[in-house]
């Protein structure tokens, strides 16, 4: 939609193992190349990037194109980084070594400040001029600016929200699992999770029982959903409604 805004051609490049392909994406810039958009941890995989594999990646960018690395889930995947022993992002070391790249992150994810619309963008400070020039006076609230700083310093906030997810992933997706659905192991706040049935239809069942997931077709993933990880309640809700109107066709897996 941004790309349609600004006029631009939008180039997609196919998934590979519900990841980024990141040869298909090297292999479809041109000239007239502008911007590469990478999501990491992605929206709706919730997959992530190894720091070694974007670093090679961002070093066969050619010049003329800036990599956009958004971090929306920054908080949960440090996290899960932590907890399985591995790195997650470098992403402000190329900053700091003048590549073309620019890092988002905000505040509408682990620090709840959806409603305030916060976030921020490091990058060159030349190409950021640029997009300082494009903003309106008033872009970001007062009110939002404030919230922000706050949040930056509620460290007990923070700890709270990423090791509920972490804990609340592993039994969302045992219990998923164990309905014989697959779930691809997420770095974010939200699982994304093969139905292998016609998932808006699952979706409008859900609904009815006041649950809320996001079907995927539009992504290009019909027997797709993407739920979002809850409190210890919000997800025991989802799981009984799936246990009793996930499907209407019979999978592998017990249905007990
Ligand atoms: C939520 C999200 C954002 C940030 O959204 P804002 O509320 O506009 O800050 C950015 N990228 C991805 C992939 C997201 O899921």
């Amino acid at each position: 939609m941004a790309a349609q805004a600004a006029g631009a051609h939008l180039i997609e490049a196919p998934m590979r193992n519900d990841s980024f392909d990141l040869e298909a994406i090297l292999a479809a810039i041109d000239s007239k190349t502008r911007i590469i958009f990478l999501a990491n941890p992605n929206n709706p995989t919730g997959t992530v990037l190894e720091p070694a594999v974007v670093e090679r990646f961002v070093a066969q960018v050619p010049g003329h194109v800036v990599v956009v690395l958004d971090e929306a889930y920054y908080e949960f995947a440090q996290h899960f980084a932590t907890l399985r022993a591995v790195s997650y992002s470098k992403s402000l070391d190329y900053v700091r070594q003048g590549a073309s790249v620019v890092v988002l992150r905000t505040f509408s994810k682990a620090h709840g400040l959806a409603g305030l619309r916060v976030g921020y963008g490091l990058g060159p400070a030349e190409l950021l001029g640029y997009c300082a020039r494009m903003r309106n006076t008033f872009s970001v609230s007062s009110v939002a600016q404030a919230a922000a700083v706050a949040a930056l310093d509620d460290d007990k906030h923070l700890q709270r929200v990423v090791e509920n997810n972490a804990i609340q992933s592993r039994d969302l997706s045992q219990g998923l699992s164990a309905l014989g659905y697959r779930v691809v192991p997420t770095a974010a706040n939200f699982l994304y999770c093969d139905l292998k049935e016609e998932a808006a239809a699952v979706a409008e069942r859900l609904q009815n029982e006041g649950v809320a997931v996001r079907p995927l077709g539009p992504w290009g993933a019909p027997r797709c959903i993407r739920v979002t990880i809850g409190t210890p309640e919000q997800n025991q809700i989802f799981l009984n409604a799936m246990r009793r109107l996930g499907s209407s066709v019979e999978r592998v897996g017990s249905r007990a």
